[in-house]
C-alpha cells in the first residue's frame, strides 16, 4: 500500500488534472492548455474517478515527507513524479521526473530541486511545455538536474534531437 506523508491530501490543488502531465481520462485527452472537464478545485467526480490515472496517481509530494508544504504542486509549479526510468540504448538510469505546472518551472522550486539533487545524488529530469504566444505547440523542454554525466548526456539528447524516453518503475 502506498503511504501518503504527513496525513497529506490533494485539497484543492488540482495540477495533475490541468494537463501538465499528458493523460486520458475517461476516454478524453488532456494536456498543456486542455485540462481535465471535472477539475474545479478540486475534482467534480471524487467519488466515481477513474481509477487509472486519477485513483492511482500520487506526486511526490504527497509520498516524501522530506518535501517541504510549500513545494506542494499548487504553490511550487512544479509535479515530482517518483523513480522513474530514462530509457537509453546503452543503461537505465533511475531519475525523478519534475514536471512544470505552467510553461516554467519557478526559480525558487528549480534551487530547491537543484539543492535536494547536491544533498540525495538524484538526478532529476526537468519538462516544461513549449508555449508560444499563448499557445502550447505539444512539444516539450527537457533538461536535467544532478549529476554531471547525467546533465552532460541529457544535454547531448537535446543538442542530438534524440528522444527522451521516461517509463515508470
Ligand atoms: S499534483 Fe499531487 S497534490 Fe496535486 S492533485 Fe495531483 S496528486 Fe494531488
Ligand atoms: S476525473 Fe477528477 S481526479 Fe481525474 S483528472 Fe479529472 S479532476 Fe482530476
Amino acid at each position: 500500500m502506498t503511504n501518503i506523508a504527513n496525513d497529506r491530501s490533494c485539497g484543492d490543488c488540482t495540477a495533475c488534472c490541468d494537463g501538465w502531465l499528458k493523460a486520458e481520462i475517461n476516454g478524453k485527452k488532456i494536456h498543456p492548455g486542455i485540462g481535465c472537464e471535472h477539475a474545479d478545485r478540486g475534482c467534480g467526480i471524487y467519488e466515481t474517478r477513474p481509477v487509472s490515472p486519477c485513483r492511482n496517481f500520487k506526486c511526490q509530494w504527497l509520498l516524501d515527507p522530506n518535501m517541504p508544504e510549500w513545494m506542494k504542486p499548487s504553490r511550487s509549479k512544479v509535479i515530482l513524479k517518483g523513480k522513474q526510468i530514462w530509457e537509453r540504448p546503452s543503461s537505465d538510469v533511475p531519475a525523478i521526473v519534475a514536471s512544470s505546472v505552467g510553461p516554467k518551472i519557478p526559480g525558487k522550486s528549480k534551487n530547491w530541486l537543484l539543492s535536494y539533487a547536491e544533498e540525495t545524488g538524484e538526478v532529476i529530469l526537468c519538462i516544461e511545455p513549449v508555449r508560444d504566444r499563448k499557445t502550447y505547440t505539444g512539444e516539450q523542454r527537457k533538461y536535467a538536474i544532478g549529476r554531471a554525466d547525467f546533465v552532460e548526456e541529457i544535454n547531448q539528447c537535446v543538442e542530438e534531437g534524440r528522444e527522451i524516453l521516461v517509463r515508470s518503475v
